[in-house]
């Protein structure tokens, strides 16, 4: 079965999809905290871009400090 990730990727099979959350901007440009099933290689440049969202500090940071993407 092939299924369509939230990076617009398709993916064999849903075990191959990565979920993560990222750091992104609402409709308003206002900081948000995305989430979404990613194939590995959108997850791994997402990580690579320092877009991805480990734990709540991280969230924490990305939402409160002046820091953009
Ligand atoms: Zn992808």
């Amino acid at each position: 079965m092939t299924i369509r990730a939230s990076c617009g990727c398709l993916i064999q099979n849903s075990m191959l999809g990565v979920p993560i959350r990222f750091k992104e901007y609402d409709r308003e440009g206002n900081k948000s905290v995305g989430y979404g099933v990613f194939c590995q290689y959108c997850a791994k440049k997402y990580e690579y871009d320092e877009k991805v969202i480990h734990n709540e500090d991280e969230e924490r940071e990305w939402v409160e400090s002046d820091y953009k993407l």
